[in-house]
């Protein structure tokens, strides 16, 4: 028996892996119902794929692939977001699950930032961030203004939209916010709702143990987020490989360091930034990714974008 505990898009995703495969699981989670806290964009064609696994049609639950992302004024190509919603996916996916708590052999920590079940991690970095749902009749592109302790966002969800910010400085969030609203003609209107959440930023290395005794962690419990805040994506995909893996957990720390290094280069970028360490070497990595599975950008769009 393997129970998960956190029903978020690594455990449920997880979830139905096993139990279509004829594994006995059993899910927990502490909500009653999965809530927003989340911008709600996805890297699309890798999300659909791993998705499709289960027998979800990601496209039933698009509500819109904009056409540009606007980065502090400067307008670049979307290649692959998509804004989904979440929170009608995963209602869909609890309906078909009755939550419990099980004696089990093996225990999965999916419990994103809380990490209940694996030790926890010295010098964590949880960063604070603060998002309304609004609504607004934009044009239909991503707006993020960026600053160098945090960035604030507007995705469009059709009608409404998420707008939100977060900072290693919590005091710094309501200004990013403003400023996201003055630049991009967001006026200040009333929230539909409004949500104060973490998310962790580190490198998945330094998330580590990923098994500890009858505990494997999955998700942004061990640290699957990019140093952009992108964790959708990228903890279907580690929850792809804890299944792939579940029969000889040996080989599950060394799988998601190789096949998410980018999000470790993303996390090493953003670390040095931080401390003012010399990074400029790593975007040669990181833009050609970035360009290719999310928005088109190079190196002097970097640069244009922090002038
Ligand atoms: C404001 C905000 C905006 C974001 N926007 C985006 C975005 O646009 N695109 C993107 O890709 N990523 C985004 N992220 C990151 C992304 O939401 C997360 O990285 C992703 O949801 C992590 O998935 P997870 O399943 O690992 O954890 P979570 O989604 O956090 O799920 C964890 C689950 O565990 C449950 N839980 C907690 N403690 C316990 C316990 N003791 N027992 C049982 N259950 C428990 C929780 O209730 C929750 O349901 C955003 C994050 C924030 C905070």
């Amino acid at each position: 028996m393997i129970q998960i505990y956190g029903a978020g898009v690594a455990g449920t995703f997880l979830y139905y892996l096993l139990f279509k495969n004829g594994y006995r699981v059993s899910i927990f989670d502490v909500r009653k119902s999965p809530d927003c806290r989340c911008g709600w964009g996805i890297a699309y064609k890798e999300a659909r794929e791993l998705y499709s696994e289960i027998e979800v049609n990601l496209d039933d639950f698009i509500l819109t692939k904009p056409e540009k992302v606007v980065v502090n004024g400067i307008e670049l190509k979307n290649n692959g977001i998509a804004i989904f919603d979440k929170l009608k996916l995963l209602k869909e996916l609890w309906e078909g699950i009755e939550f419990k708590k099980c004696e089990a052999k093996l225990i999965v920590d999916a419990t994103g930032t809380k990490r209940e079940f694996l030790p926890k991690i010295a010098n964590d970095r949880l960063v604070p961030t603060l998002q309304f749902m609004e609504r607004h009749e934009n044009v239909e592109n991503i707006y993020i203004h960026f600053e160098r302790h945090g960035y604030a966002w507007a995705f469009p969800l059709g009608e409404y939209w998420h707008i939100g910010a977060g900072s290693i400085f919590e005091n710094k969030i309501p200004e990013l916010i403003e400023k996201l609203r003055l630049k991009f003609g967001f006026e200040r209107k009333e929230s539909v709702c409004s949500c104060k959440a973490k998310i962790r930023m580190l490198p998945p290395s330094k998330c580590r143990p990923f098994v500890h005794r009858n505990v494997v962690g999955v998700g942004e419990a061990i640290g699957c987020v990019s140093g952009a805040g992108e964790g959708n994506a990228p903890s279907l995909k580690c929850a792809k490989i804890l299944y792939e893996c579940i029969e000889n957990l040996e080989n599950y720390e060394s799988r998601i360091l190789t096949e998410l290094k980018w999000v470790e280069r993303e996390q090493r970028f953003l670390e040095s930034v931080l401390r003012g360490l010399p990074a400029i070497h790593l975007l040669f990595r990181i833009i050609p990714h970035e360009s290719k599975r999310l928005v088109k950008h190079s190196i002097l769009d970097f640069f244009r974008v922090f002038a």
